[in-house]
C-alpha cells in the first residue's frame, strides 16, 4: 500500500508529489481517503521552517475523507481531522477529557505525513463524524480553525456575553459565526474597513476599525498575528473579562498590571480543542449552519493555495480537493 502525497524537503521549497508506505494500522486506528483538506497558517509556518526542521513535510490538519480501513462500525463514515492525530490515552488530561494537553500528544502533520494527501492513517479517537448537514468543503476548515475559537468561546461565553473578536481571516470569520450561534452579541474588531459588510455577514452585530470602548466587553479573541495594543484590549474589558490569544503574535504581549489586578480580568492562550469540544463544535455549526466561506482548489494546485494563505490571499480559507 503506497499513499500518494505533496511534500517539502526544506523550509520555503515547494510542495512536490511524494509517495509513502503508511505505518500498518494499530487497533482502533482509521484509514481515511481524503476528499478535502484545508489550509491553515501553521502549515505555512511548518513549510516556512519557522518551527524547525520538520522534513520532509506533508502539510494539511484540517482534513475531512471517508473511512475506508479499521473498525468495522467506522467503515464508511465521513470524519474530520485537525491538528492532533492521537495521544495516550491513559495520563491525567486524556482521562479527563483534555487530550489536547497530552504529553505524549501526536501531530498529524508534525512528525507525520498529513492532509495533503489521497489518504492518511490516524487514531480513530481522533476521526471525528462529520453531520450529515455540514458539507464536506466548507467543514474542512472546521477541524483546525473553528475548534480553536470555539475552545475559548465554550470556556468563557454564553447567551448575552459580549464577544470581540479582532482579525477577520481564516480563524475570525469562524469565531463571528460561532459566537453568534452561541447567542452573544459579536463585535469585529478589523484595520481594513472593507471587511466591514464580510463581517456583518458572519454575524457581527458591531464592526470597528480602532480599539473597544472602556469595560464594553466580557471576553476577547485574538485571531490576529500581529500584536495588539493590550492597554486598549484589556482596557475594553468589563471586569472578570478575558482576552484569549489565538493568533500566533510574532511578539511578547505587554499587559499592564493595574488593568490585570484592577478588575480581576485574565490573559490567556488557547490551543486547538479535544475531540470532545470538535464535535460539540460540529454540532453547533450543523444546528446554525456555520460554515467556512472558502476557496477551492484541487489538490495538485496545492503550492499556489498555500501562496494564497502565506500572502493572507484567501477569503476566507483555501480547501483543497482531490
Ligand atoms: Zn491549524
Ligand atoms: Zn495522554
Amino acid at each position: 500500500m503506497t499513499f500518494n502525497a505533496y511534500a517539502t524537503k526544506h523550509a520555503r521549497a515547494a510542495l512536490e508529489p511524494f509517495q509513502y508506505e503508511p505505518e500498518p494500522l494499530r487497533p482502533g486506528d482509521v484509514e481515511i481517503v481524503i476528499s478535502h483538506c484545508g489550509i491553515c497558517h501553521s502549515d505555512v509556518h511548518l513549510a516556512d521552517g519557522d518551527w524547525g526542521d520538520v522534513f520532509p513535510l506533508v502539510p494539511g490538519h484540517e482534513i475531512v475523507g471517508t473511512v475506508v480501513a479499521g473498525p468495522t462500525d467506522r467503515i464508511g463514515q465521513r470524519v474530520g481531522v485537525g491538528w492532533q492525530r492521537s495521544s495516550c490515552g491513559s495520563c491525567d488530561y486524556c482521562r479527563t477529557g483534555d487530550e489536547v494537553l497530552c504529553p505524549g500528544n501526536q501531530a498529524t502533520c508534525m512528525g507525520h505525513f498529513g492532509g495533503f494527501a489521497d489518504r492518511i492513517r490516524v487514531d480513530g479517537r481522533f476521526a471525528i463524524a462529520i453531520p450529515e448537514a455540514l458539507p464536506s468543503d466548507t467543514a474542512a476548515p472546521l477541524l483546525c480553525g473553528g475548534v480553536t475559537v470555539y475552545t475559548p468561546l465554550a470556556a468563557y461565553a454564553g447567551p448575552g456575553s459580549r464577544v470581540g473578536v479582532i482579525g477577520i481571516g481564516g480563524l475570525g470569520h469562524l469565531a463571528l459565526q460561532l459566537a453568534r450561534a452561541m447567542g452573544c452579541e459579536v463585535t469585529a474588531f478589523s484595520r481594513s474597513a472593507d471587511k466591514e459588510a464580510d463581517a456583518r455577514a458572519f454575524g457581527a452585530h458591531h464592526f470597528h476599525t480602532g480599539t473597544p470602548a472602556r469595560g464594553s466587553l466580557d471576553l476577547i479573541l485574538n485571531t490576529a498575528h500581529a500584536v495588539p495594543d493590550m492597554e486598549a484590549f484589556l482596557g475594553g474589558l468589563r471586569p472578570r473579562g478575558v482576552f484569549s490569544q489565538l493568533g500566533a503574535a510574532p511578539g511578547p504581549l505587554q499587559v499592564p498590571s493595574m488593568l490585570l489586578i484592577g478588575g480581576s480580568r485574565t490573559v490567556t492562550g488557547s490551543a486547538i480543542g479535544s475531540p470532545a469540544a470538535i464535535r460539540s463544535m460540529l454540532g453547533l455549526a450543523a444546528t446554525h449552519a456555520v460554515q467556512a466561506r472558502i476557496e477551492a482548489a484541487p489538490m495538485h494546485a496545492c503550492n499556489e493555495a498555500l501562496d494564497r494563505t502565506r500572502k493572507n490571499l484567501a477569503r476566507y480559507r483555501l480547501v483543497l480537493a482531490n
